[in-house]
């Protein structure tokens, strides 16, 4: 399949055309989707209008880009994968990202399955559908961008768009073996992205190759107006140091991030990945992230607080499909959120309310706030010292459907690695770095990779000659 930098050059030598591009992308959805279930719709029609007038001249003209479906495109349905949004909203407006891509020429190909409202890491809470592993089909894709993740492993985007909160770009790329890139807190606009945690929120892209999640990059970052949290300061050529190589710079490898939690498979991939970015010239440096074993536990006090206060605004009312027969608006509002969010969105709400409300506040929302200094702090000095941090991106691959399914304490335990990069508000990236093989097929590994806030350019530096020195 074409990556967009090779369908760039396609188009340029006149081998390929946008619209024969969007047609293959149909036929391949059509043959493909059905059993692996990525997207929750596609519009060839309007996808072949655009194709039909595309300037590929453009930065990514012509290129057709799938969205995980919390983020607005005027005139399209969002449903967060949830009941309570399904037949109940149309976008009324561009997400600044949907709004940059357009800009730079790509094509608004459908929309993609997901954990509902972004919680959970196996796309298993999906209320839509279920998402099956391209690698093994009775294994998950990951998530919470698990559509992102398996529509691109399976052929059937180029790229694709999503959100990471605790790691659902890299955690799911990770189990499906492609790239997936969470940038800095600040990097991308959030606006028209639906909120789960807004301080921990971030877009980013899920391609099959560090350039090609670079060129997405170069297309939907930069300062929004639209997002206060946006932060104003040049853009850069992303593309511009990807070969630069690694000689001479420093690799981190903190000791909590390969602790016995981690499987075999997963430890010599990870080996492996340092010794070849060290025979690329690299130095590798031990390293410690001494408050890490505390991530996950802030990041359940912090991403249910915020999680609270942002779905409250699906009432039934305001937004979301209505509950008949209430007798006054506070049964409206409670029977809509009973009957339109599914089991693990009501916990996070549970969750985040008891941790907000009076005499709970400063032990638990208060007290993870400290302890989210402190390990944004950890990255602060680690570096002072090292370019960039070299982790597994999940503790093994990826697992059974229906596992884990009566105990979320171990699902929330898969994100381990990949949490701590949002509480710091810095940059991570997923790169295919192995496989295992379990059955007769061979199931992705992948390596992350961490960067500091807005240290983009020298992480995709990284992953790139990791990407090279692995092929
Ligand atoms: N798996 C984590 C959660 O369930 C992270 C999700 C995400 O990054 N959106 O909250």
């Amino acid at each position: 399949m074409h990556t967009i930098a090779s369908l760039r050059a396609a188009y340029r030598d006149g081998s390929l055309t946008p619209e024969q591009a969007v047609k293959a992308l149909a036929d391949s959805i059509s043959k493909t989707d059905p059993e692996i279930g990525a997207y929750l719709d596609y519009d060839l029609d309007s996808a072949l209008e655009e194709a039909a007038k595309a300037d590929i001249n453009k930065p990514l003209g012509g290129v057709p880009i799938a969205l995980k479906d919390n983020l607005n495109v005027k005139g399209q349905p969002c449903t967060c994968a949830s009941k309570f949004l399904e037949g109940a909203y149309i976008s009324p407006y561009d997400a600044t990202v949907v709004t940059r891509l357009k800009e730079a020429g790509a094509i608004i190909l459908g929309r993609l399955n997901m954990d509902e409202f972004a919680m959970g890491s196996a796309t298993e809470n999906s209320a839509l559908q279920q998402t099956k592993n391209p690698h093994d089909t009775s294994r998950i894709v990951g998530g919470s961008s698990g559509g992102s993740a398996a529509s691109v492993a399976s052929g059937t985007a180029i790229a694709s768009l999503g959100s990471d909160t605790g790691g659902s770009i890299r955690q799911p790329a990770s189990h499906c073996g492609v790239v997936g890139f969470k940038p800095s807190y600040g990097r991308v606009s959030r606006y028209g992205l639906i909120a789960f945690a807004s301080s921990l929120d971030q877009i980013g892209p899920l391609t099959q190759t560090v350039e090609d999640a670079a060129l997405v990059l170069n297309a939907i970052g930069g300062h929004d107006p639209l997002d206060s949290t946006s932060v104003d300061i040049p853009m850069e050529d992303f593309t511009a140091n990807l070969e630069k190589g690694v000689a001479g710079l420093k690799i981190g490898i903190p000791k909590e991030y390969l602790s016995d939690a981690i499987s075999p498979s997963v430890r010599e991939t990870i080996d492996r990945a340092a010794q070849v970015l060290k025979a690329a010239g690299a130095e590798l440096v031990d390293m410690s992230l001494p408050h890490t074993e505390y991530a996950v536990a802030t990041y359940y006090i912090i991403a249910p607080a915020e999680a609270s206060s942002n779905l409250s605004r699906f009432d039934g009312i305001r937004y979301g499909n209505r509950a008949e027969e209430a007798t006054g608006i506070e049964d409206l509002n409670c029977r809509s959120r009973e009957a339109g969010f599914g089991p693990e969105v009501q916990r996070r709400i549970i969750l985040g309310t008891y941790v907000l409300s009076g005499g709970y506040y400063d032990a638990y929302y208060g007290r993870a706030q400290k302890v989210r200094s402190l390990i944004k702090k950890d990255f602060a000095e680690a570096f002072e010292n090292v370019d960039v941090i070299l982790t597994p991106t999940t503790p093994s691959v990826a697992r059974k459907h229906g596992e884990h399914s009566d105990n979320p304490l171990t699902e929330y335990l898969a994100d381990s690695f990949t949490i701590a990069a949002n509480l710091a508000g810095i940059c991570g990236i997923s790169v295919p770095a192995g496989h295992e093989e379990i059955d007769g097929k061979k199931l992705p590994i992948g390596a992350q990779l961490i960067g500091p806030s807005m240290g983009e350019a020298k992480l995709l530096q990284v992953a790139n000659a990791l990407e090279k020195a692995l092929s």
